[in-house]
C-alpha cells in the first residue's frame, strides 16, 4: 500500500499505543512477502524482512503527547492543503509508510524494515534489536526520521550529566559558620563557562553545553549542604563520554571544585564517512529522484543511529518532513514529499538489492 494511503490510519492508530501502529501496518507487509521477528522482552521492536537484505528502514512508531492548540484534530490524519495532518505525520509515521510504499515500489529488491516503540524516551527497543540479533547480516540502516529529504550523516553526542557539590550546613545569619554547597556550584559553573569543549566540525559545528536544571538549599536563612546542576552537553565525533567529564572535571579543578559528577542519560556521537557506499547510494537516490543533489547535514540531537552506528553499521538519516514541524501542533507532511521519499528509498533497496 502506498505511504498517503496507509499514512492517516497509522496516525489514528498512534493516538492508541504504538502496538496499534504495529498492527496497521503488518498486513501491508504480510502482502508485499515480508515476515517478523521481535525482540523477546523490553520494549518491542519487530524486524520484517523480505529476502536476505543487507540494507535496513527503520523508523519508530510511538510519539509524543499531543499537547495543546491544534487546527486539526491531531489523531485525525486528515488530508487538506496537500498534506497529511496528525501528531506523528512528520515525526515519523510518514517514513514509515513510506517504507511499505518504497517496498511495493521495489517488489524483487530483499527488504528489512525495522520499527521501535520507545525512541521518544528511552531507545531500549533499539537497543533491544541489537541484543536478540535481529540486525546481524545487515550492512546499513536509513534512519527514516524528518530531514525534509537531506542526507544526514553525522550526530552529537548528547550527555546529560548532574553535577553535585557538597558543603555544611549552618544558621544563615552566620554563614562563616558553614560551607555553602551552592557557592561552591556557582564557582563551578563559572568554571565551565571559562574552558569550553574544544572543536568544530563541518557539519556539526562546536560542541555546547547548557545547565538545564539547577537545585539547594532548602530556607532563605540556611547555608546550603548540598547543591546540583543538571548539564546537558553535545559533544562532537571524535571525543568520548569519558573525555568530556576529564574536560569537566579539570575546569572544576582549576576553580578549586571538585563535585561529583553522574551521568544521567548518554547517546553517543555518529558520523559515516562521505566515501561509504549508504552516503553516495542514499545521495544518488536523491538526485535521480529530485534532479539534484541533496544537502548533507548533520544534526545536534540524537536517533537510533546512536545505537546502530556503533554496532558497525553505516547509518544516514533520510526522510520525509520538515524538522521544524516535530512536536508541534502544526504537525504534517506533504504528500509530495511521502511520494519522493517512497521513490528514494526504492532506489535504495534496488541500490543494496
Ligand atoms: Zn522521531
Amino acid at each position: 500500500m502506498r505511504a498517503e494511503a496507509l499514512l492517516p490510519d497509522l496516525i489514528r492508530r498512534a493516538g492508541r499505543s504504538p502496538h496499534d501502529v504495529l498492527a496497521g501496518v503488518e498486513p501491508a507487509l504480510r502482502a508485499l512477502g515480508f515476515a517478523p521477528r521481535r525482540t523477546r522482552e523490553g520494549p518491542e521492536a519487530v524486524l520484517w524482512t523480505r529476502g536476505s537484505p543487507r540494507l535496513a528502514l527503520s523508523g519508530h512508531v510511538d510519539v509524543v503527547p499531543v499537547g495543546e492548540g491544534w487546527k486539526q484534530d491531531p489523531h485525525g490524519g486528515a488530508l487538506a492543503e496537500g498534506r497529511v495532518w496528525g501528531r506523528g505525520a512528520c515525526d515519523m509515521l510518514g517514513a514509515v509508510a513510506a517504507f511499505a510504499g518504497a517496498a511495493e515500489l521495489a517488489p524483487d529488491a530483499p527488504c528489512a524494515i525495522l520499527l521501535t516503540t520507545d525512541e521518544e524516551t528511552r531507545m531500549g527497543a533499539a537497543e533491544g534489536a541489537l541484543r536478540d540479533g535481529l540486525l546481524s547480516g545487515l550492512e546499513a540502516v536509513v534512519v527514516g526520521e524528518p530531514t525534509g529529504l537531506a542526507v544526514g550523516t553525522a550526530e552529537k553526542g548528547v550527555l546529560w550529566m548532574r553535577a553535585r557539590t557538597a558543603g555544611r550546613n549552618a544558621h544563615g545569619s552566620m554563614p562563616e559558620l558553614g560551607d555553602n554547597a551552592a557557592d561552591r556550584l556557582v564557582r563551578a559553573l563559572h568554571a565551565l563557562q571559562a574552558a569550553p569543549l574544544p572543536g568544530h566540525h563541518a557539519l556539526l559545528g562546536r560542541p555546547t553545553l547548557n545547565v538545564g536544571r539547577l537545585a539547594a538549599g532548602e530556607a532563605v536563612n540556611q547555608v546550603p549542604a548540598s547543591a546540583s546542576a543538571e548539564l546537558d552537553i553535545r559533544y562532537l565525533p571524535g571525543m568520548d563520554a569519558a573525555g568530556v567529564e576529564r574536560h569537566l572535571m579539570q575546569a572544576f579543578g582549576r576553580a578549586g571544585e571538585a563535585p561529583g559528577l553522574e551521568t544521567i542519560g548518554h547517546h553517543p556521537p555518529f558520523e559515516t564517512s562521505a566515501d561509504a557506499r549508504l552516503v553516495k547510494a542514499a545521495a544518488g537516490a536523491v538526485a535521480s529522484v529530485r534532479g539534484q543533489p541533496p544537502e548533507v547535514v548533520g544534526f545536534p540531537y540524537g536517533t537510533e543511529a546512536s545505537r546502530y552506528a556503533p554496532a558497525g553499521l553505516d547509518c544516514v538519516i533520510l526522510g520525509p518532513g520538515e524538522p521544524a514541524l516535530a512536536h508541534t501542533n502544526r504537525e504534517s507532511v506533504r504528500v509530495d514529499a511521502l511520494r519522493e521519499a517512497e521513490e528514494i528509498y526504492a532506489a535504495l533497496l534496488r541500490e543494496y538489492a
